[in-house]
């Protein structure tokens, strides 16, 4: 290899396992966080292994790689992103040796892949598939070592009722947060939550009103009429004139669907005056709703949101749809009163303070897709890195199979797979090179679900620790960290280039 390729690819992996080490004393239950500071002074404090990638100010292409792949981790399993990156940083890392020993790139890569293959179908093999009663533990598997997990009781059960709830969607998931009260104080509401008020509020509060849902505004249009008016009285009826011709028609279809009152979510503006208007039909209104919550309440509804009033053709019933204030904030509720395949859920959060709140929110997010992946895939297995260490065992075993000098990338996968439990004894304070002696001995004797002990040390059964988490996630951190790595191994030059414009 000429001494160009080589600077290429060591200052790649040299990036790539800087990434790594960064995010690495955050992984596992007893992982620290960190506190990360912009040049405004702003200050996150996370353990969340995607928030503090996605907040790094990274430049080196190679670097840039490794975050991809947490993301993608992250957009697919909602967690293990750390996982990813750690594993990442350990197969690159394990490639100076093999260079050294004179292996090709290309050897490293074809046994790196035989063995992604090898250890993703070694662990397909030790799933459980009767998920129902261990979905309160992966979500706890999930928030251990977070900002909840003095809650963990609860925030698994509030996770698991949610997904229950939705049925395994995570986009009929929604989750509000609002500082002020604690962590016991959240609840998972059956409907949505808006983080809105009506504008001229003639709530009658009726058991089930109708509502419809509009995709435009209620507003004036600027039209490119000029109108030239001298004194002020004749503008004043001008406008009169104006408004009154434009919305007394929409006004007049809404209230005619709404003939009791109700309630019109609006996607854009609203007029005063039409919201005046529709207020004296008791009619309130709630103008510019985000898109995703339009999109929720038609799924709770069971309905098409219009994309103007022309297009209304009904009005649809909802539960209760309640104003309420909670802390500072003013809410709307809906409450679902359809159930079944329109079910959507909100949970609501209350924590300390904004900042913690966030934290709370992340961890939230992961533990409800986490459970979400569960649900769906229907395949679960042991945690606390368990899963790794034995397909690292497995991989030892069947090395010599592949033949020729890739069986050694293959033992150097097998080692970065350990760094997994590795790292979770080592964050927990214990000596990582005796707790992988341990391991190996306990899984060489069969007991495939040993994991770090990370209360005592040593090694323990996760099963008995109730420590599980999706197969999926699992597999998908093994296929991005190993293709990653294939693909910054396979980069022998960085060139400059134009700049995309
Ligand atoms: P990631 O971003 O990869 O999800 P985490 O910091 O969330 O990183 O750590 C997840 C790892 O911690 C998983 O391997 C999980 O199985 C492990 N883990 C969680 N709880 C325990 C526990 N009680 N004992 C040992 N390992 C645990
Ligand atoms: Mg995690």
């Amino acid at each position: 290899m000429t001494e160009k390729k080589q600077t290429a690819q060591s200052l790649n992996i040299r990036a790539a396992k800087a990434i790594a080490d960064t995010v690495r004393s955050t992984l596992g239950p007893a992982g620290m966080d960190k506190m990360m500071v912009d040049g405004g002074g702003n200050v996150i404090v996370t353990n969340d292994g995607a928030t503090i990638l996605q907040q790094l100010d990274i430049t080196h292409p190679g670097a840039k790689m490794i975050v991809e792949a947490a993301n993608t981790q992250e957009t697919m399993c909602y967690d293990g992103t750390t996982t990813t990156t750690i594993l990442a940083g350990e197969l690159l890392a394990n490639t100076q040796e093999l260079f050294n020993k004179g292996l090709h790139p290309n050897v490293v890569c074809k046994g790196y892949r035989q063995a992604a293959k090898w250890a993703v179908e070694h662990i397909n093999g030790i799933t459980v598939e009767d998920i129902e009663p261990y979905l309160r533990e992966v979500a706890r598997t999930a928030i251990t070592g977070k900002a909840l997990e003095s809650n963990e009781e609860q925030v698994s059960a509030l996770c698991v009722e949610a997904v229950n709830r939705a049925k395994g969607d995570i986009k009929r998931i929604s989750v509000v947060c609002q500082p002020g009260g604690s962590l016991e104080d959240s609840y998972c509401f059956s409907g949505k939550i808006l983080n809105q008020t009506f504008m001229m509020s003639s709530m009658k509060n009726e058991p089930t009103p109708q509502v419809v849902l509009i995709n435009s505004g209620l507003s004036k249009k600027e039209d490119s009429v000029q109108v030239n008016v001298s004194n002020v009285g004749d503008y004043k009826s001008y406008q009169e004139y104006a408004n009154k011709d434009i919305w007394q028609e929409k006004v007049e279809k809404i209230a005619n669907l709404l003939p009791k009152g109700g309630v019109v979510f609006c996607r854009d503006s609203v007029n005063e005056l039409v919201a005046a208007l529709l207020s004296k039909n008791n009619i309130s209104v709630a103008q510019r709703v985000p898109p995703s919550d339009m999109e929720a309440m038609a799924i709770l509804l069971g309905t098409t949101v219009a994309h103007s009033v022309e297009d209304l053709n009904g009005a649809d019933p909802a539960g209760k749809v309640l104003q309420f204030t909670m802390g500072d904030m003013q809410y709307i509720s809906i409450e679902d009163v359809h159930g079944g395949e329109n079910t959507v859920t909100t949970l609501v959060l209350r924590g300390a303070t904004r900042q913690t709140l966030d934290e709370t929110e992340r961890g939230f997010d992961d533990a409800l897709g986490v459970v979400c992946l569960a649900f769906n895939s229907e395949r679960i297995v042991r945690g606390g890195g368990s899963s790794y260490m034995n397909a690292a065992l497995n991989l030892r075993s069947r090395a010599a199979e592949i033949g020729g000098r890739a069986q050694m990338a293959i033992e150097a996968f097998a080692n970065a797979l350990e760094s997994i439990p590795a790292t979770i004894a080592q964050n927990a304070g214990h000596d990582p090179l005796d707790t992988i002696l341990e391991l190996r001995n306990e899984h060489l004797q069969g007991n495939f679900d040993y994991g770090p002990d990370i209360y005592n040390g040593g090694t323990i059964s996760m099963e008995g620790a109730n420590v599980w988490e999706p197969y999926e996630l699992v597999k998908q951190a093994i296929q991005s960290a190993s293709e990653v790595s294939i693909s910054i191994l396979r980069i022998d030059d960085i060139i400059g280039r134009k700049s995309e414009d």
